[in-house]
């Protein structure tokens, strides 16, 4: 379940994925203040002192579905530092792998 796993995936990288919701918030990404009071508050004291009310909040209404996607080629895991990308920048979903084959094989259509 991928509620389940993003929880997991929070605890076990908690730097990684604080420098991305550092992006998140700094480009102002996060609408709800409710949401936006525990994301700050993961920033500052880490993901392992939410109440379980607040983990509902973040993982539901905060990070689900918009913030937090999986690969849309492959279904792997997209990493902390890749997310912005996959989202808002490139807005594809891919992981980093996935958008090096699918762009070089676009590239071979220009050939
Ligand atoms: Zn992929």
């Amino acid at each position: 379940m991928l509620r389940e796993k993003l929880k997991q995936k929070i605890l076990s990288e908690p730097t990684k994925c604080i420098a991305y919701l550092k992006e998140l918030v700094k480009f102002n990404r996060i609408y709800e203040g409710e949401v936006l009071a525990i994301i700050m508050a993961v920033i500052k004291n880490g993901p392992d002192q939410l109440t379980n009310r607040q983990w509902d909040v973040l993982l539901d209404k905060g990070l689900l579905p918009d913030l937090y996607v999986e690969c849309d080629r492959c279904e792997d895991t997209i990493p902390w530092s890749e997310m912005y990308r996959a989202i808002f920048i490139a807005r594809d979903y891919f992981c980093p792998f996935c958008r090096c084959i699918v762009y070089k094989k676009n590239e071979r259509l220009l050939d």
